[in-house]
Formats: structure tokens, C-alpha cells, sequence
């Protein structure tokens, strides 16, 4: 196969069958923005690993937290656009850990289990 029919055969399968509801621009841009945060600390970490052989150094540290809070900013904005907020996020984490770990089904996949 060529690149051309590569390209030809994936366009054909992209869907415009997206409904958008009560999903704005603001929390598309808030989710994609989430996501390139969780990029900037899987690239820092991967750069710990390829250059410093896993090893941690305060100045890393630093730029970690600074990430994860960038990663915490995005999760407290998303959960207010939903109407929730960092509270309830946390409790119902707590919750569904708590109910996993009671089962023993912590390790494992699937989100509902
Ligand atoms: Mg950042």
C-alpha cells in the first residue's frame, strides 16, 4: 500500500456524526488543555529516564510540581465548567478506590469495575 492509498482509505473513515450538547468550545479547549499538561510531565519524565537514568534532582522536583499543578488547574476548571468542583472530584475518587480496594479489584482494567 502507498502512503496515498493510506491516506484515501483513513480519511474515509472520519465521522461528522459528533454531537456536541452541552459540551462549549471553552471545555473542549479545558480538555485538550489537559491533556497537553499530562504531556509535558510523561516528557519530563521521559527525559529523566533517557538522560539522568532515572534519577530525580530537586531542580526536577520543581519542574514536576509545576506541571502537576498546571495538571490541577485544568481538573478544578473542568470540574467547575461541569458544575462540581476539586471537593467532590477528590471524595468520589476516595470513594471508588475505597470500593475497589474493599473488592480487591484495584489492579486490574476497565473504569467500572
Ligand atoms: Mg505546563
Amino acid at each position: 500500500m502507498n502512503i496515498k492509498d493510506y491516506s484515501k482509505k483513513a480519511i474515509s473513515t472520519l465521522t461528522d456524526d459528533y454531537q456536541y450538547g452541552d459540551i462549549t468550545p471553552q471545555m473542549m479547549g479545558i480538555i485538550l488543555g489537559l491533556s497537553g499538561e499530562c504531556g509535558e510531565v510523561q516528557e519530563k519524565f521521559k527525559k529523566i529516564l533517557r538522560d539522568k537514568k532515572g534519577k530525580i534532582n530537586n531542580k526536577d522536583k520543581q519542574e514536576l510540581i509545576k506541571e502537576l499543578g498546571d495538571i490541577l488547574w485544568y481538573v478544578s476548571v473542568a470540574a467547575d465548567l461541569l458544575g462540581s468542583n476539586l471537593e467532590e472530584v477528590a471524595k468520589t475518587n476516595n470513594e471508588k478506590l475505597a470500593s475497589r480496594q474493599s473488592r480487591h479489584t484495584l489492579h486490574g482494567s476497565g473504569d467500572n469495575r
